[in-house]
C-alpha cells in the first residue's frame, strides 16, 4: 500500500547496465563519523544500498574520515548499528578513506611533479582573502610559481612534521578567476596535529574532502557516485582529480536533493547542539530525527524504508512533512503490532456485585484481523479504568461511563457506573459500578451499549511509566520564528515535546515486553518499551505515534 516515487538514479542506473557502459553496479555510502545517522542519512542509505540490492550490484560502506578532531569510534559504532538496524549490510571490510591516505599522499607527489600543485605559505585568513568570492576573481597566491624541487621538499617537510598547523597547505594549480569557487587552487592537504581514530600519530596532514572523495572512489571502481545537491559545484574539481591522476577508473558523481523533514533538523553539527547542550538527552533520545532516536521511539526499519520508498530520489527538493513519516510507522504498526491495554490515568473501579475472591482469566486477541495469538487478562472486583472515561455531566455525544450509563469494557463485561467517590477536593477517588453477568462476548438483552473502554485488573496490572512525545521544534522550519523572521533554531525547541506519566498501570501481559517490540496501547496510541530506562519492575514505555493524524486538530 505504499506508492514508490520515481528515482531518477533507478532509471540512469539502468540505462547503464543495458548499453554495457557498466557490467555491474557498485555504489558507496560514505558517511563522516563526525556524529549519529540521521532522518536524511536514510534517504542516502536507501538509496545506496537500495540501488545495488536492486541491480544485484554491491555497495561499499566507507567512512569519509579525514577530520580527526571531529571525529570518534562511538560514531563509527553507531552509524555501522545503524545501517545494519535498517536491513542493510556492506560488501566486503568496512572502508575507511584513510586507508587511501598513502596513496593519496602519492597522487599528490603525482600532481607536484607534473606542475599541478604547490605548497603555499599564506595563512588560512590570507588563503581567504586571495580566493575572492562569487563577485570578484581571486588572485593567485605568491607562492604558486615554486619550483617542483621545492614543492616536493616542503611537501615531504610538511608530511615530517617540521611546521605548525596553518603554516603551510598544499594546494591544486587549477584557476583563480573560476566563476567556481572550487576550482580557485583548492587546497589539497592541511597541516593537523591531531590523533586519528584510524591512523593514530602516522599523519599530521591530511587530505580535504575533494581530494579524498573521487579519488577513493575510483581506488573501489564505483561506478555511480551519489551525493547530495550540495556537492554539484564539487563535481568540475572531482572530475579534475580523476583526469589529472594515473587512477584505476573514472566514476562518476550524481547528484540528489537532499531529504528536510518540517519540525525537524537534519544536520549533524544542529542534533550535537542539542545534546551537548542538554535539550535532549541523548542522540537517541526518542525525540530526535537520528536514526537511533527513531528505534529508540519505536520506529520500525520497514516503516522508514517505506518512507524513504514513498519520497523519492529527484533534484528538486522540497520539504517532506513529518506526517509522512508518521503515516508510514502507524500503517505497519496497525498491521503488525500487538493489541495491548494501558491505563495512563488510572482510577479505581469497585464493581460492587461481582464476588469477591473470585477472579476469571479473559482470552483476548492480540490483533483484531491477523491471528497472532492471544493473551490472558485476570478480571476481578477491582479493576483501573482512565479518569476521563467517566463524567459526572457528560457532554453531549459522550459514548464513555457517566452516572446510571453502561459501557463496555473491552474483551469484558458491560458495567454501570453508580457512584463517583471524591476527595473533599473534588479528587476522583473510586468509582463504583455493576457489571451485567450476561454480557460476556454478548451483547445485553433490549439495549444497546455505545462505548467500550480499556481497562486493566487492579492487582494483577503493572505499574509504569509512560511518555507522550510531541515534535521536537514549536515551528515547521526551526530556523524561522512564527513571524518567518530568522532566528536560533534552539529558540524553537518545544518546551512541551516530553510529557512523562507516572503510576501507569499495564496489562500484565506487558510485563514481558521487548524493547524494539511494537504495541497497539488500545484507544491510546502505538508504544513500545524503552531500550535504556525500562527495568523489569519499574517498565518504561514511549509512545512512537497517536493513533491517527491529530495535527492541526
Ligand atoms: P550533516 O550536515 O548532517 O553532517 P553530511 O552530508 O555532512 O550531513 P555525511 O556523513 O557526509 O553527512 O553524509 C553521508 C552521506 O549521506 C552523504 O552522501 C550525504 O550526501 C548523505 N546525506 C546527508 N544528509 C542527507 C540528507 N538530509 N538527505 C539525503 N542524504 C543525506
Ligand atoms: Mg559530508
Ligand atoms: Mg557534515
Amino acid at each position: 500500500s505504499v506508492t514508490v516515487a520515481a528515482n531518477f538514479l533507478r532509471t540512469i542506473i539502468q540505462e547503464d547496465l543495458e548499453s554495457g557502459k557498466h557490467g555491474s553496479v557498485v555504489t558507496r555510502f560514505p558517511p563522516e563519523p563526525n556524529g549519529y545517522l540521521h532522518i536524511g542519512h536514510a534517504k542516502s542509505i536507501c538509496l545506496n544500498f537500495g540501488m545495488a540490492k536492486e541491480f544485484g550490484g554491491v555497495c561499499h560502506l566507507r567512512f569519509d574520515d579525514t577530520n580527526p578532531e571531529k571525529e570518534e569510534q562511538e560514531y563509527i559504532d553507531s552509524i555501522k548499528d545503524d545501517i545494519h538496524w535498517l536491513g542493510f549490510d556492506w560488501d566486503g571490510p568496512v572502508r575507511y578513506a584513510s586507508d587511501y591516505f598513502e596513496q593519496l599522499y602519492d597522487w599528490a607527489i603525482h600532481l607536484i611533479k607534473t606542475g599541478k600543485a604547490f605548497v603555499c605559505d599564506l595563512s588560512p585568513e590570507e588563503g581567504r582573502e586571495y580566493r575572492g568570492s562569487l563577485t570578484e576573481p581571486g588572485k593567485n597566491s605568491p607562492f604558486r610559481e615554486r619550483s617542483i624541487e621545492e614543492n616536493l621538499d616542503l611537501f615531504q617537510r610538511m608530511r615530517a612534521g617540521e611546521f605548525a598547523e596553518g603554516e603551510r597547505s598544499l594546494r591544486a594549480k587549477i584557476d583563480m578567476t573560476s566563476p567556481n569557487m572550487n576550482m580557485r587552487d583548492p587546497v589539497l592537504y592541511r597541516i593537523r596535529h591531531a590523533e586519528h581514530h584510524q591512523t593514530g600519530n602516522k599523519w599530521c596532514i591530511y587530505p580535504s574532502y575533494d581530494f579524498t572523495h573521487g579519488q577513493s572512489d575510483a581506488i573501489e571502481l564505483i561506478t555511480h557516485s551519489m551525493c547530495t545537491l550540495e556537492f554539484e559545484d564539487h563535481r568540475p574539481l572531482y572530475e579534475w582529480f580523476l583526469d589529472n591522476l594515473p587512477v584505476p577508473a573514472k566514476p562518476r558523481q550524481y547528484e540528489f536533493a537532499r531529504l528536510n523533514l518540517n519540525y525537524t533538523v537534519t544536520s549533524k553539527r544542529k542534533l550535537k547542539q542539542l545534546v551537548d547542550e542538554n535539550h535532549v538527552s541523548a542522540w537517541d533520545d526518542p525525540r530526535m530525527s537520528t536514526i537511533s532516536g527513531f528505534r529508540r521511539r519505536g520506529y520500525t526499519p520497514a516503516s522508514i524504508r517505506n518512507f524513504c520508498d514513498m519520497i523519492g530520489v529527484n533534484r528538486a527538493g522540497g520539504i517532506v512533512d513529518l506526517s509522512m513519516l508518521e503515516f508510514c510507522i502507524r500503517e505497519d504498526l496497525d498491521a503488525n503490532a500487538s493489541r495491548a491495554m494501558c491505563v495512563l490515568n488510572p482510577v479505581r473501579v469497585v464493581i460492587t456485585n461481582y464476588p469477591e475472591g473470585q477472579t476469571e482469566q479473559l482470552e483476548l486477541p492480540r490483533h483484531p484481523k491477523t491471528d497472532m495469538g492471544t493473551r490472558t487478562l485476570p478480571f476481578s472486583r477491582e479493576i483501573y479504568i482512565d479518569a476521563s472515561d467517566y463524567e459526572d455531566e457528560p457532554p453531549k455525544g459522550y459514548k464513555r461511563l457517566s452516572p446510571g450509563v453502561e459501557v463496555r469494557l473491552r474483551g469484558s463485561y458491560v458495567i454501570r457506573a453508580d457512584e463517583a467517590i471524591r476527595d473533599t477536593d473534588g479528587t476522583l477517588l473510586e468509582l463504583r459500578c455493576s457489571y451485567d453477568p450476561d454480557t460476556l462476548g454478548k451483547n445485553p438483552e433490549g439495549r444497546k451499549v455505545k462505548g467500550v473502554i480499556h481497562w486493566v485488573p487492579a492487582a494483577e496490572s503493572v505499574e509504569c511509566e509512560v511518555r507522550l512525545y510531541d515534535r521536537l521544534f514549536k515551528e515547521p522550519n526551526p530556523d524561522k520564528n512564527a513571524e518567518g523572521e530568522d532566528v536560533h533554531f534552539l529558540e524553537n525547541v518545544n518546551p512541551d515535546s516530553l510529557v512523562v506519566l507516572k503510576g501507569c498501570r499495564a496489562e500484565p501481559s506487558l510485563a514481558d515486553a521487548q524493547a524494539g517490540e511494537g504495541f497497539q496501547f488500545e484507544r491510546e496510541g502505538y508504544f513500545c518499551l524503552d531500550s535504556k530506562d525500562s527495568q523489569p519492575g519499574a517498565l518504561v514505555f514511549n509512545r512512537t505515534v497517536t493513533l491517527r493524524d491529530s495535527w492541526g486538530a
